[in-house]
This record gives structure tokens, sequence and C-alpha cells, in this order.
């Protein structure tokens, strides 16, 4: 008695040929490549893949490489969930007789971590304000992943963390940046003289996808109100015949000198270290004890090397 004949039963693969990092950024594109493969060579480029699981939006469908009969190579990317921890997807064989053959495949199961993005921030223009004085900072924020943050706070506080002020991050990132967003934030000087820490933090709260905090500290000096002026000429011996741009500083105060060579500060009134330096001279410096208004003169000798980097970092 003669059956019925039924199809013999395939055995096809599917291998992972690229999967996730281990870990990765919270509602990023996960990027994988799936072999599909029959022993007995069917092409499987007509059988879809299925994804199944966390946020399974794919993109894309499989697509038989040529040159291997039997095996198909398909790219899938995928979303990862918002929700920070583990994260997995099933990927499955559909379609039960691709190439006219019943086919049995195991699930691929693809495994990885999501993990908050994280945030780093940098603080610029930072004065040295009068003594209870208003004045500001620039706070620059930025996301791993490149999220849009205009419009979310960077806050400074106090070294215990009190709140000193905020700024919001502006709509759109710094032209030519990597996506850095800026924003202005005003403090006022505390009323004493005297250099201070402060934080500045962005916890990225209310943003659509978890955030890492970010903090960085700076610091400042607050200036006693300056009391009397002090006149400096500047006179450099030997080649040089530019007398401006001479760096003058008196203790926290500087400026620079005009095409005179003369250079007027205003400060308050104490022991100061007077120094003179342009990137052409040699540093010069006297301490001096100023009690009212003064005029002086201080010689700047031609430096015997010149190094722009070096004068880059001199402070
Ligand atoms: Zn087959
Ligand atoms: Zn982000």
């Amino acid at each position: 008695v003669s059956r019925p004949a039924t199809p013999p039963t395939h055995v096809a693969t599917l291998e992972l040929l690229e999967g996730p990092p281990p870990a990765i950024d919270a509602g990023a594109e996960v990027r994988l490549v799936v072999r599909a493969a029959c022993v007995h060579g069917c092409d499987l480029g007509a059988a879809p893949l299925v994804i199944e699981g966390d946020d399974a939006d794919t993109v894309g469908r499989p697509t038989c490489r040529a040159e291997h009969a039997g095996i198909c190579d398909a790219q899938i990317v995928l979303r990862a969930p918002a929700a920070l921890g583990s994260a997995s997807w099933t990927v499955r064989l559909a379609g039960h007789e691709p190439a006219g053959f019943p086919h049995e495949c195991a699930p691929l199961r693809v495994e990885t971590d999501v993990v908050p993005h994280r945030t780093s921030i940098a603080v610029w223009q930072v004065p040295s304000p009068l003594k209870g004085s208003a004045f500001s900072v620039r706070v620059g924020v930025e996301c791993s992943a490149r999220c849009r943050l205009g419009g979310h706070a960077a806050r400074v506080l106090t070294d215990s963390g009190e709140w000193l002020g905020e700024g919001i991050l502006a709509g759109d990132a710094l032209p030519e940046s990597d996506g850095l967003y800026e924003a202005e934030v005003s403090l006022v000087a505390p009323d004493q003289a005297g250099v201070f820490f402060r934080r500045v933090r962005f916890d990225g709260r209310g943003l659509g996808l978890p955030h890492e905090p970010a903090e960085a500290t700076f610091s400042f000096r607050s200036l006693e109100p300056p009391e009397c002026t002090v006149t400096v000429r500047v006179v450099p011996d030997g080649s040089t015949d530019r007398l401006d741009g001479i760096e003058v500083r008196l203790g926290p105060y500087r400026t620079e000198t005009d095409e005179r060579g003369v250079a007027r500060i205003e400060v308050s009134k104490g022991r100061h270290e007077l120094t003179a330096w342009r990137i052409d001279l040699d540093p010069a410096s006297i301490p001096i004890d100023v009690t009212g208004d003064t005029e002086l003169t201080l010689a700047a000798a031609p430096r015997r090397r010149i190094d722009a980097d070096e004068g880059r970092e001199w402070m």
C-alpha cells in the first residue's frame, strides 16, 4: 500500500554574523547581519525573517547573496528600547515551505544591554567679577548619542549643592560642533574677595531617553573694587619698535598697553605683583605696594627665543 508522498523536512539554520555590541545607548539603532542557510542549498531569499521582541522596529529584508547557493544574508536594523537593562530579540525564519520543502529552523536569540546616554559638560568665559557683582559664564553640554538638548537646563550649584542659577541650552547646537548646546548662566559673586568654586550640573531630566548626569567644576576670583589707578609705562629696550599689545597684570587685574606703551589699571590698595609680557618679550615682574594713584616705568627685554605654543600656555 503506497501512502501519499510527504516532502522531506529540511533543516535550516540562522547564524548571527554581526551582532549588537554588549552595551548600546537607549533608543539607538542596532545593526544585525543574519545568515539563513539550508544544507540542501535551497534559495531562502524569498523567506522573510520575522523579528520579535523589544521595540522590534525593523528596517530591511533578507537579501540573498547570489555567489553562495543556499545562503542568504540579511541585514536587519533594530531600534533599542528606551528602558534600561537587558534587551533581547528573536529572529525566526518565516514561510514554511520556501523552495517547495518544509524547513525546520531554530530561532536565533540576540541580546544586549541598554545603557543611558553619557553627557559631558564644559564651562568657559569665566570672568573675575568684583565682589558682590553680577557676572555670567557660558556652559556647553553634549550627549554621546547627539540628542537634541536645546531647551533643557544646566544648573550652577555651590560646593554643598545649593542652587545658585541656571541657564537654558539654546535650541540649536553650536555651528560646526558635534551636538554641543550652549547656555549662559547669570550669577552673583560672593560679598568677599577671593577664589570660589562652583559646580555645574546637567541631569538630563525631561529628555525622552535616559541620560547619565554630567558635572563639571569651575573656579573664579572675585575682586575688591578698585580704589586707585596705576599707570604703567613699559619700556622694551633693544630691537622692538611696537609698544602696544603688551599684557600688563597687577595682581588679579589685567590690561594691555596702548601704542605709546602705557597701560592704566584700576586696582585695590595693597601689595600686588606687577607683570608685563608679550610673546616677543621676556616677562618682567616687580612687586609694588599700592597706596594711591601711582605712575611707574617697567623695563622689558626682547625674548631670546619665541615659542608660540608656550606663549599660549602662559597664564
Ligand atoms: Zn532546503
Ligand atoms: Zn542622548
